[in-house]
């Protein structure tokens, strides 16, 4: 076997090609699912990988799946891959990178001239990013069952195009194959995709062990006081929903610290009515975000953030809330973190085992495989914004460290 080895220049070819597409006139990347910009970054790959003589196929959701066999047929693929949809004024390595990593690591066991016994399957997982239909991570939700195929095609955006037929106009005519597999069709999966955080930079590592993808509790809250002269109105005769929902925002800091294992909360919505200047905030509708990497951590943050809202009575404010969603965490499966930190110690790369606070494909995955992901490190922990960027020899490196992974899972 030739030396097993991502080419760094063909790989930031690709993704700048990709790039080419969903350039955003506000800056970054603007590619929603389906669209003639998702279109085109996905026909660059599929030409990729046509060249790599991969049988490329998409199932009825409009999931891209590309075979390169193994040697034995009845034994269950290797899986691996991302997205290419990104959110509106993104950057253009949160899920291209796992495509073109995917991409560019399968030729790389071409040039070393690796037969593996097991198949590996490049997948390309539409919508992921829920940033155009109501809901993320549709394609590999579909894959996992979670949601039917009916289920997928009925989603309608913020226009009223059905999923269906924006797909009809995404992917070439013809039979597709079954979007959902069973246990034990896909012997494991695994993802490469930008950190999004600042954790390997802070630790000094180049590669990041997917240990759990976090679980996530949003809720929405109705603060009601009386909105009033901020000049005639006395301090003692207020009923401010703006200081009801700053305690609660505060006492929700202090329950993730408190609660610990990872838990983390954010009031990122908050909007403050009348919002007059001279007006005393009358009602708030803020939006908490919760997430921890296990449900009983989930849990624990999640009753301190009930139970905080109690606060609003003792200004005499009136409080309402609804759980808007929850996303169980998922945990990745112990095998295939450990072939993720042996692949990096083969590649001489130093890995850290962590938690991804951000929702992907693999959550889904792990459902119906062992699973695990391959993180590489944001530059500055950005990421959703056009600065999102990791130096090229990190890319270089995750997409050579998926290589020696695929390499050891298909045998
Ligand atoms: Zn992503």
């Amino acid at each position: 076997m030739n030396e097993l080895r991502v080419d760094g220049d063909s790989l930031m070819k690709l993704l700048s090609e990709l790039a080419a597409h969903g350039r955003s006139p506000s800056g970054g990347w603007t590619r929603p699912a389906l669209s003639e910009a998702d279109a085109a970054a996905r026909r660059i790959v599929i030409a990729r990988l046509a060249a790599l003589g991969l049988e490329i196929r998409h199932d009825e959701v409009g999931n891209l799946r590309a075979r390169r066999p193994g040697s034995d047929g009845a034994a269950a693929p290797v899986w691996t891959g991302s997205h290419l949809d990104s959110v509106p004024s993104g950057g253009y390595l949160d899920g291209p990178l796992g495509v073109a990593g995917a991409v560019c690591a399968l030729e790389a066991l071409a040039r070393a001239k690796v037969k593996t016994r097991r198949a590996i399957e490049v997948v390309v997982f539409v919508g992921e990013e829920g940033s155009r239909f109501p809901r993320g991570t549709i394609g590999s939700a579909a894959v996992s069952g979670e949601l039917s195929a009916v289920e997928v095609l009925a989603l309608r955006d913020a226009e009223g195009v059905s999923f269906a037929d924006a797909l009809a106009a995404y992917r070439d005519p013809g039979a597709a194959i079954p979007a959902r597999v069973a246990p034990g069709e896909v012997h494991a999966f695994v993802e490469l995709h930008v950190e999004q955080g600042g954790v390997l930079e802070a630790n000094g590592a180049q590669i990041g062990a997917v240990t759990a993808i976090a679980g996530l509790v949003q809720r929405a809250v109705t603060f009601t006081g009386d909105a009033n002269h901020a000049g005639a109105t006395p301090m003692h005769l207020r009923r401010d929903a703006l200081l009801a929902a700053a305690e609660w925002a505060l006492a929700l800091e202090r329950a993730a610290r408190e609660v610990g294992g990872g838990a983390v909360a954010t009031v990122g919505k908050l909007e403050v009515f009348p919002g007059g200047k001279n007006i005393i905030p009358g009602r708030v509708e803020a939006i908490c975000d919760l997430r921890a990497p296990d449900a009983a951590h989930l849990d624990a943050v999640d009753a301190r953030a009930v139970a905080a809202l109690q606060h609003g009575a003792a200004r005499r404010v009136a409080v309402s809330e609804r759980r808007l969603q929850r996303v169980e965490p998922g945990a990745m499966d112990e095998r295939v973190i450990a072939a993720v930190e042996r692949a990096a110690a083969q590649v001489g790369l130093r890995s850290h085992r962590m938690v991804s606070g951000a929702i992907h494909d693999a959550l889904h995955m792990a459902e119906v495989t062992a699973s695990s992901m391959i993180f590489v490190p944001s530059v500055g922990g950005r990421s959703h914004c056009p600065e999102e960027e990791t130096r090229p020899e990190h890319l270089t490196a995750g997409a050579t460290v998926l290589a020696h992974l695929l390499l050891g899972l298909a045998g």
